[in-house]
C-alpha cells in the first residue's frame, strides 16, 4: 500500500512545483537562500533517466521564471549513474549547459558509498567546463573523506560538507557520533580555509555552536561560509541565523518520489517518527 503525503509533509515542501514554489518564496522572504531537490533516486532505464534531466531543466527555468533565490540539488542515480557513468555524464552535461546559460548552480548530492568513487569522478570531470555552476557533497563519516577533502580543497570546489545520511560499514564509515563530529570540524577547518564559501550541512547544536565559535576566534566575516539544513528542521534557528547576518540556505525537496529520502529523515532520530505521529494526529 502507497504510504499517503501526509506523513511526508513535515520534510517535504509539496508533491508539485506550483505547491512547492509558494514554500520557496516564503523562505527566501526571511533571508534564506533554497536548493531545490525534485525528489527521486535509481533510475535504471535511458529513457526516463533523460526524461528526468528534461525534469530538472524545466525546473531551471521554473526558477528563473518565479525569481527565486534558489539552486537545485541532484543525484546522479536519477540521471543514469546506475546505467553507466557516459550516459550519467552526457545527461549531467545536458542540465549544466542550461545552469551555465542562465547563470545557475547545480548541486550533486552525495549517495551512498558504493556510488562515491564515480561521483567524484564525475564531478571532477563537469568541473573543467563548469565551474560556478556545479558543487558536490562530501560526507563527514566516510573514512576516504580525508583524502577527497584534501583533492577537492586544492580544486577550489564548492563543497557541502555533511555527516552522511546512509547506512554504511565500519570498513567505509565512522560510526560513532563523536568521530563523526571530529572529522567534520576537521574538514570544516580545511574547507574554509581552502576554499571560498564551503557550505556547512548539519542541524546539530553542537556543530552549529562550534561553527560560530570558530568565525569568532578566526575572525571570520559572516559570508565566509553558509549553513544549511533541512526544510522543515530548526526553521526558527536558520531565520535567527538569517536575520543575524550569516549566509544560510535551505534545502527543499519536492515530488511525488519522495519515500526513500522520507525513510532517511525517520532513521536519522526518533524525534522525527514522533512528529510525523503528531502531525498525522492533528490532521
Ligand atoms: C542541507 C543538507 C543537505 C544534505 N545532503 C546530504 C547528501 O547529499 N548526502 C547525505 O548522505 N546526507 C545529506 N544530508 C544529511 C546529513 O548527512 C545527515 O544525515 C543529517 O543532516 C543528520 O545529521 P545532523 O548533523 O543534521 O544532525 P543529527 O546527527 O541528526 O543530530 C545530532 C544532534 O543535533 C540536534 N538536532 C538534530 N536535529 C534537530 C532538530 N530538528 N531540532 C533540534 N535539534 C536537532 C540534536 O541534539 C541531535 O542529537 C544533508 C543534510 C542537510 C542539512
Amino acid at each position: 500500500m502507497k504510504t499517503p503525503y501526509i506523513f511526508a509533509k513535515r520534510f517535504v515542501a509539496g508533491e508539485s512545483y506550483d505547491v512547492a514554489e509558494k514554500k520557496v518564496r516564503a523562505i527566501n522572504e526571511k533571508g534564506n537562500r533554497v536548493t531545490l531537490d525534485l525528489l527521486g533516486e535509481n533510475i535504471k532505464d535511458a529513457t526516463t533517466a533523460a526524461q528526468t534531466v528534461d525534469a530538472y531543466i524545466e525546473l531551471l527555468e521554473q526558477i528563473k521564471t518565479s525569481g527565486l533565490d534558489s539552486s537545485i540539488s541532484v543525484k546522479l542515480t536519477m540521471m543514469g549513474l546506475d546505467i553507466s557513468e557516459d550516459v550519467c555524464y552526457d545527461n549531467l552535461s545536458r542540465l549544466l549547459d542550461t545552469a551555465k546559460a542562465h547563470n545557475q548552480f547545480v548541486r550533486i548530492d552525495m549517495e551512498g558509498s558504493d556510488y562515491t568513487e564515480a561521483t567524484i569522478e564525475l564531478f571532477k570531470r563537469a568541473l573543467k567546463d563548469y565551474e560556478g555552476h556545479v558543487g558536490l557533497v562530501l560526507q563527514a563519516y566516510l573514512h576516504r573523506t580525508a583524502k577527497d577533502v584534501a583533492e577537492l580543497a586544492e580544486l577550489g570546489a564548492d563543497i557541502r560538507l555533511c555527516k552522511g545520511a546512509y547506512k554504511e560499514s565500519a570498513a567505509v564509515a565512522l560510526q560513532s557520533m563523536d568521530e563523526i563530529r571530529a572529522a567534520y570540524k576537521e574538514y570544516a577547518k580545511i574547507l574554509i580555509e581552502k576554499t571560498s564559501f564551503p557550505r556547512m550541512a548539519t542541524h546539530d547544536g553542537s556543530l552549529v555552536k562550534w561553527l560560530l565559535d570558530y568565525a569568532a576566534s578566526e575572525g571570520l566575516a559572516k559570508d565566509r561560509f553558509e549553513f544549511q539544513m533541512l526544510y522543515g528542521l530548526r526553521e526558527s534557528t536558520m531565520n535567527k541565523l538569517a536575520s543575524e547576518g550569516w549566509k544560510t540556505c535551505v534545502y527543499v525537496p519536492y515530488g511525488t518520489m519522495w519515500f526513500p529520502y522520507f525513510t532517511r529523515r525517520l532513521m536519522e532520530r526518533k524525534e522525527n517518527v514522533f512528529f510525523i505521529a503528531t502531525t498525522l494526529f492533528k490532521s
